[in-house]
């Protein structure tokens, strides 16, 4: 084997796992793109990214309803016609989990695998994917290193860049290109030996994560989280606000500054991946006394029992897959 065809390989893993491409399901190592295809090349692939937990009723999708509205959104944002109505996009999340005992995450993308010469495609045709998998399993243990599973985070605050900004990409648009930026950021705070750096908007206020959105909790227990211009419209986001507002726990949508950020109790990162995930340190300052806070730590538990179906009052935000 040459080292060209290793290296093609090796892009290919072999993965037990069929993916969902315009209705057909399609071996793992064969839901390929054409380099040249304009989401390649311009970064024009939306997508949207939800949890699916083993339940006794089988595996259940996490706000599947609110992660299809969202991911529409993105493809209204960036100018693309999803080929399928809600219901078919449905369909097509629940075929792919059933087809894929074991999976714990669900990717849907919308694309133009168009080969094109121009940013604005001759061909707008796009096409939908979606993939149900195991992160950890199928892609991560794949690598030849893996990265420490964090349960809190040690994180930089951005100054170099205002790279949440609206008026170049609303940052409601889950689009590949939106997310160069803040790998660039990431990366840089990594080689710095942080987590996970947080991003701040036009102004310099707070924005989010790469692919988290924040909260603050101040010295009262009152919750604060970056207003929704500033934000992706993250479903764990909107689910501890509705978790909240069902508990009695205050919460404001408003600015958050630098000097608030520093000054909270305690700060934590919210998605579908970190969950609800606390900030023990910020540039190297304690938040709090340095280990995760009260609210936090209630929080955390409070949405893990709802995501995976404990909670009877919140039992309709998940979709069982086998009763679809
Ligand atoms: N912000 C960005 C930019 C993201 O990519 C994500 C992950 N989807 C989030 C926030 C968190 O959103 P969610 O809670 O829906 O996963």
């Amino acid at each position: 084997m040459s080292a060209s065809d290793r290296r093609i390989s090796s892009d290919r893993p072999q993965v037990d796992r069929t993916i969902w491409i315009d209705g057909a399901l399609v071996p793992w190592a064969d839901a390929t793109l054409h380099l040249l295809s304009h989401s390649v090349q311009r970064g024009s692939l939306v997508f949207d990214y939800m949890s699916v937990h083993p339940t006794a009723r089988g595996p259940a999708v996490f706000r599947l309803p609110e992660h299809l509205a969202r991911f529409r959104i993105s493809a209204d944002l960036v100018g693309l016609v999803l080929p399928l109505d809600d219901a078919g996009l449905r369909g097509a999340v629940c075929a792919a989990v059933r087809a894929n005992p074991g999976a714990k995450a669900v990717k849907i993308s919308a694309y133009l695998p168009s080969i094109e010469v121009d940013v604005v495609p001759l061909d707008p045709t796009v096409r939908v994917a979606v993939a149900a998998y195991d992160p950890w399993a199928d892609i991560i243990a794949t690598k030849a290193v893996q990265p420490e599973r964090r349960t809190e985070y040690r994180v930089w605050l951005e100054k170099q860049r205002r790279n949440r900004r609206p008026d170049i990409i609303e940052p409601q648009a889950k689009v590949a290109a939106n997310y160069v930026s803040p790998m660039m950021a990431k990366a840089r705070a990594r080689e710095r030996g942080y987590d996970e750096i947080l991003l701040v908007d036009a102004d310099g206020n707070l924005a989010e994560g790469p692919t988290t959105n924040l909260f603050t909790v101040d010295a009262e227990g009152t919750l604060h989280t970056p207003t929704a211009g500033q934000v992706l419209h993250g479903v764990t986001r909107r689910s501890v606000m509705e978790l909240c507002k069902h508990d009695g726990r205050p919460f404001r949508e408003e600015t958050v500054t630098p000097e608030a950020l520093f000054a909270a109790a305690e700060v934590f990162l919210t998605g579908t991946t970190a969950n609800v995930l606390p900030v023990v340190s910020i540039d190297d300052r304690p938040v709090g006394d340095g280990t995760p806070g009260p609210v936090t730590r209630a929080l955390r538990h409070r949405f893990h029992a709802v995501t995976h179906g404990e909670d009877p009052a919140f039992a309709h935000w998940l979709t069982y897959v086998d009763e679809a």
